[in-house]
């Protein structure tokens, strides 16, 4: 997407001077000195660099110290880059081969001598650099048949050097077209620097002194200079801070702005009373005691859907920590005051567990379930899509599905979204199209982000957190084991088995053909029967037919067999307490939440469970981070953060479809947690103060999101 212009159109600042401002960063840049038609196309083509107020945007993404000059006779071959000042003694030209040239230039100091090495650029290198003339040369060095070499220094004319590129030196994104166009960072430098000397004027602020004063933030103007040409690592450090503090400010004041918007615009459904339904349950069919943390959760819910406003929910807990049910008795407060819901889930399999589940606890009861799921067709899909319509169905279950066009409800009032990973703001907005009202909006995660990342990604939602499993249930433990021990591994899952307990054995894939050198369902279930001879043992991958596979399924959840071995269609859902030992085969081939999850299918009984991670012996740096985790907690968050750490924020799931994070160019969700935290503090205020945007000493804000979300794609996306 094209990078927004930096300063659109604004009445705020009416000085004829800073318009005219204005104008040079509108400016292509073409003009700008140092730019032909090349570079134009490469600035625009690659960097999404079309005017002085794009280049002046384009941030470094590092600097390197540049303020000390070393002597040669001082250079290690361990050292990282370093300066040094002197001047060439003469060069030398070695022949390769016919197309392969090296050019050697002896440098001195004074101190000793270094050498200086091409491989490309050759020809331009013996062209451009003069014998005699004094240069700062700016590499890594090496060593080289004893001596210190650099291999394609940068070589500035010591002359021309000004005071200032002594500093900080920025470090630019290239791309692979740039680098072959010698169009280099320090090329890029050059351009900004040459920018920074045409803009005259002070440039507009963006942020009121009521925000920067009490943050210290430094001025927009000076933080947009400091950040290209920096003196002191302090200087980074401040431009930086400023910067990023105001991208995030914008981010969580639009996301916020639309939140109450929102709020605004719809009314919710009152929820008023709490009728047979929900007590009948509640006194009668619940098997158990709520947690605390369901309870609470279950007060938030409440208290929502009785308010007048249409609750907009998002529900995290655990695996296991049961959030279904609080999903139900949500359902059943709908029911009881004359609506229907429904409950959506990313697949087919997923939905038809939630209808198994969901009937077993209503068993008995007068509540209508039905599914709704591609694989429901013909007359069958009629008889649900009429029961909708005329209102007689009352709980629907299915998959996205149901949020197709030609799913009409009589009066959906509540419906819940499991595992909203794949289910973003566009989708939601779907769901409020349903019917006249919006209905209430309950979405249940149970793969925990941190609460800064949940700010931006469902930062329209409000969080409801089931931090506590229920009772009884004891830390799984969890262990690593190589390829070499599953001997001793098999003779552990026996000793759990001849205890009445069962065992998952998970594969990475179903057939050896796939990938080589993995572990395959295929072979591993026929060696799996010689280990175990006398035990029975289900099997169960996603290429089975749906009938077969419950049929296995339910011969695992009966406790007919004790072994179930499966590819990873068990990851989410199924639930058998008296299973107390995971297996994962080749677990280096799975991610950090996937493991989590797969880990979450036990663990739900009384007695203790046991994760086993199998792995073969060799593994990397970030396979090995990512099983120590595992082994280390059963923390849910903890395990989501790591992963984050490990993956970075545009690898998770979401991020995309959320529509509210996009590419920030300078912040970073993760690590400016705190940032994120004020920024959204900040933000915040705002709305409390000015909720429907018209006080005028607030205006200069609202002038900026409305341009700003004129030229960001994706803002515009949620607008
Ligand atoms: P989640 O959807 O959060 O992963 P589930 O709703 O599937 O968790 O619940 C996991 C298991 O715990 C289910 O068997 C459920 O019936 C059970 N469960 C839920 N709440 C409680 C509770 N308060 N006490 C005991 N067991 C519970
Ligand atoms: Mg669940």
């Amino acid at each position: 997407p094209p990078r927004s212009t930096l300063f659109p159109y604004t009445t705020l600042f009416r000085s004829i001077k800073i318009k005219e401002e204005m104008n040079l960063l509108e400016q292509d840049i073409m003009y700008l000195p140092g730019v032909g038609p090349r570079r134009k196309d490469l600035l625009n083509n690659e960097l999404g660099v079309a005017t002085y107020g794009d280049l002046l945007e384009y941030f470094p993404y590092k600097y390197v110290d540049r303020t000390k000059i070393y002597r040669i006779s001082e250079l290690t071959g361990d050292m990282p880059f370093v300066q040094i000042k002197g001047h060439i003694l003469s060069f030398e030209s070695h022949e390769l081969s016919p197309r392969k040239k090296r050019l050697v230039a002896h440098f001195t100091d004074g101190t000793t001598i270094c050498d200086l090495v091409w491989f490309n650029g050759v020809s331009y290198a013996a062209k451009t650099y003069l014998i005699g003339r004094e240069y700062v040369v700016f590499g890594k060095p090496g060593v080289y048949n004893g001596r210190i070499q650099f291999t394609h220094p940068d070589l500035d004319d010591a002359s021309q050097l000004q005071l200032n590129d002594m500093g900080m030196q920025p470090y630019y994104v290239t791309t692979e077209r740039m680098k072959k166009a010698g169009v280099t960072s320090r090329s890029v430098e050059k351009l900004t620097k040459t920018l920074i000397g045409k803009l005259s004027q002070t440039l507009p602020e963006t942020l009121p002194p009521y925000i920067t004063g009490p943050l210290h933030l430094i001025s927009r103007d000076e933080a947009l200079r400091k950040i290209h040409y920096p003196k002191t690592v302090e200087d980074t450090q401040r431009a930086r801070l400023r910067l990023k503090f105001e991208e995030l400010f914008y981010v969580q004041l639009n996301i916020l702005r639309y939140a109450s918007d929102h709020r605004r615009k719809y009314r919710g459904y009152v929820f008023g009373k709490i009728g047979d339904r929900f007590n009948g349950f509640y006194a009668h069919h619940l098997p158990f005691a709520l947690t605390n943390a369901q309870k609470r959760v279950m007060h938030e819910i409440r208290e929502d859907v009785r308010s007048g406003r249409q609750m907009n929910r998002l529900l995290q807990g655990d695996v296991g920590s049961g959030k279904t049910l609080v999903a139900l008795m949500a359902m059943l407060i709908a029911l009881d005051n004359g609506f229907q819901a429904c409950i959506m889930a990313p697949t087919e399999i997923l939905a038809e567990q939630h209808l198994q589940t969901i009937q077993a606890f209503l068993q008995g009861m007068e509540v209508r379930c039905e599914l709704l799921t591609g694989i429901v067709k013909g007359k069958q899909r009629k008889a649900v899509l009429e029961g909708l319509a005329d209102g007689s169905v009352d709980i629907l279950v299915g998959t996205h599905a149901v949020i197709e066009e030609t799913v009409q409800f009589c009066r959906l009032g509540l419906a819940v979204v499991d595992e909203q990973h794949r289910f973003g703001v566009a989708q939601r907005a779907k769901l409020w199209a349903k019917s006249s009202n919006p209905p209430h909006i309950l979405v249940m995660t149970a793969t925990p982000i941190p609460r800064t990342l949940a700010m931006t990604i469902y930062g329209d939602l409000d969080v409801s957190v089931i931090d506590e499993l229920p009772p009884g249930r004891k830390p799984i433990v969890t262990l690593h084991k190589y390829d070499n021990q599953l001997t001793s591994l098999y003779q552990g899952i026996r000793k759990q088995i001849q205890q009445g307990r069962q065992a998952y054995i998970v594969f990475p894939v179903i057939k050896e053909s796939e990938k080589k050198d993995l572990k395959d369902l295929e072979s591993g279930f026929e060696a799996l029967k010689e280990v175990f001879p006398d035990l029975r043992l289900s099997r169960v991958h996603g290429k089975m037919k749906s009938k077969e596979k419950e049929e296995e399924m339910r011969r695992f959840v009966s406790g007919e067999t004790q072994i179930l071995v499966a590819t990873t269609v068990i990851e989410v859902g199924v639930n058998v307490p008296n299973a107390s030992v995971m297996v994962i085969l080749d677990a280096q081939r799975f991610g950090l939440s996937q493991l989590h999850q797969l880990r979450g299918r036990v663990g739900r009984g009384a007695k203790q469970s046991f994760c086993i991670l199998v792995t073969k012996y060799e593994l990397s740096r970030e396979t090995r981070k990512r099983i120590d985790i595992m082994c280390e907690t059963n923390d849910g968050f903890e395990i989501a953060e790591a992963d984050l750490k490990l993956r970075g924020p545009g690898d998770l799931e979401g991020t995309q479809q959320s529509g509210m994070a996009f590419d920030l160019k300078i912040a970073d969700i993760v690590r400016d947690g705190q940032l994120v935290q004020m920024a959204r503090e900040q933000a915040q205020k705002i709305i409390d103060a000015d909720p429907t945007c018209d006080r005028p000493e607030y205006a200069m804000l609202w002038e900026r999101l409305r341009a700003l979300r004129k030229t960001n794609v994706n803002w515009a996306a949620i607008s």
